[in-house]
């Protein structure tokens, strides 16, 4: 075997690539990282890229916090690895469930891990299902959660992201339904106030779960703020006009937390943001600040208690990865929380939040945006061909990939999503870095804007 020689081209060859537009990379080549330096990446080339996603909007700490590479050490000399089946678990899974049962919005809770926020999902409905069986309901199977929503890739939880790319894999499953996306802007009908536009999906839910029968359904699962859809907030008084509806029915709702937890929407969890509680929380990457892979499942005390019951009844629960409450992803996670919530990243999230929208707001003046909406650290840019018909430019020109790819070309890494451009930085942006940010993506409006217009 001959091996290629270029970084780029030894990726290629032996790599394959997920979530990823190979023409872009025929075309431009991998960016192969090789080290980090608070918000910035570096390639190797000696590129450096002011990285405005946060990785894979995990890597809230930055690159290089020593505190947290040296929890990780600190955790490998004492224990490695350990499983948490049996009856054994490691004193550091001990200390992240009370810690993660004290920082939820519960007073009491229990507390369950994977490997992934997919995971996460995945196992929250194997619970419901466990629960409902036990509880006489072996009926109640059904998933509802919203078109744009992205809840992970496992067979199940890809049946739960609304997203038509899920089509070829013959997904989603059976008993998976998707609601209209809370998106006002775009989904909004001519006329229709946002308050209307709210009672509309609120009577969309009830109708749907009337037709399928309450006694059907598992469960109701929300990202707080739609993520890889696109960050889209939801509508003004929307959880509080589907929630009741849920409640009514006695449908159990679970907020996906993977993004909005630990302070990405300027609060602890975005179900605070947005003023409701549900049920259980899920959480995965800004958990352990993307230094370590893992996901958790918070339940409240009611979850708890009827979770609790139904293993009472057969002794055990049946359910667990090798690697759930790995004690050094609990060694990280207690630091990274730690970090998030005492070091002042939550605050200077906070504090800059109000600096990131006006930059938002000025950066959408352009006759090209047609929308810029976020919360906290999550923001993003719809491009349009016309602002006032919100007519959007033709897929075949991929105007969002070609503004990031620009802003590649500047060392500022951003996402393209649909036609819209991400920002989700880590916590620790300084102000000058948020300069940075919105200087480079200028550029790349103007350039891009001109090409097509
Ligand atoms: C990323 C994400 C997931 C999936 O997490 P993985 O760790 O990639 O499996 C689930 N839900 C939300 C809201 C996410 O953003």
């Amino acid at each position: 075997m001959t091996k290629p020689q270029s970084w780029e081209a030894r990726a290629e060859e032996f790599s394959l690539y997920g979530f990823t537009d190979m023409p872009s990379v025929h075309e431009r080549g991998t960016v192969v990282v090789t080290h980090g330096e608070g918000p910035y990446i570096f390639d190797t080339n000696g590129k450096r890229y002011l990285d405005a996603n946060s990785g894979l909007w995990n890597m809230v700490a930055g690159f290089d916090h020593a505190g947290m590479a040296e929890a990780a050490k600190a955790q490998y000399d004492r224990l490695p690895g350990y499983h948490a089946f049996f009856g054994r678990m490691s004193d550091q899974t001990v200390m992240l469930s009370e810690k993660l049962v004290e920082v939820s919005p519960y007073d009491r809770g229990r507390v369950f891990y994977t490997n992934s926020g997919s995971e996460a999902n995945d196992t929250m409905v194997k619970i419901l299902w466990f629960l409902h069986g036990s509880e006489g309901n072996p009926q109640k199977r059904k998933i509802l959660t919203r078109w744009n929503a992205y809840h992970g890739v496992t067979a199940v939880s890809a049946s739960m992201t609304g997203k038509p790319y899920n089509e070829v894999f013959g997904l989603p499953l059976p008993g998976f339904i998707h609601l209209t996306c809370p998106h006002y802007w775009r989904f909004g009908k001519d006329g229709e106030t946002e308050e209307e536009f709210v009672a509309r999906l609120a009577q969309e839910l009830d109708d749907t779960i009337q037709r399928e029968g309450a006694d059907t359904i598992a469960g109701f699962f929300a990202e707080p703020v739609m993520g890889a859809g696109g960050v889209i907030p939801p509508a003004k008084g929307y959880f509080q006009a589907v929630i009741p509806v849920l409640k009514k029915h006695g449908i159990p709702v679970i907020s996906d937390e993977v993004i909005c937890g630990f302070g990405r929407t300027g609060n602890t969890w975005g179900c605070q943001t947005y003023g409701f509680t549900p049920d259980a929380i899920i959480s995965s990457k800004n958990l352990t600040a993307g230094y370590f892979p893992m996901g958790a499942i918070i339940l409240g005390p009611e979850l708890a208690d009827r979770v609790e019951a139904a293993v009472e009844k057969i002794e055990e629960f049946p359910h667990g990865f090798t690697a759930s409450g790995h004690p050094v992803g609990c060694a990280i996670a207690l630091k990274a929380i730690d970090v998030v919530m005492n070091e002042g990243l939550a605050e200077n999230v906070k504090r800059l939040a109000p600096r990131f929208e006006a930059g938002m707001k000025r950066l959408a003046e352009n006759p090209n945006i047609g929308e810029y909406r976020g919360v906290g650290f999550m923001w993003a840019l719809e491009a349009v061909k016309d602002k006032a018909t919100k007519e959007p430019f033709p897929a075949s020109l991929s105007v969002s990939e070609r503004i990031a790819n620009s802003c590649t070309d500047h060392g500022l890494i951003c996402r393209p999503l649909g036609q819209s451009i991400v920002l989700c930085p880590p916590f620790i942006m300084t102000e000058a870095q948020m300069d940075e940010m919105f200087e480079k993506l200028e550029e790349a409006l103007k350039k891009v804007f001109a090409e097509v217009a």
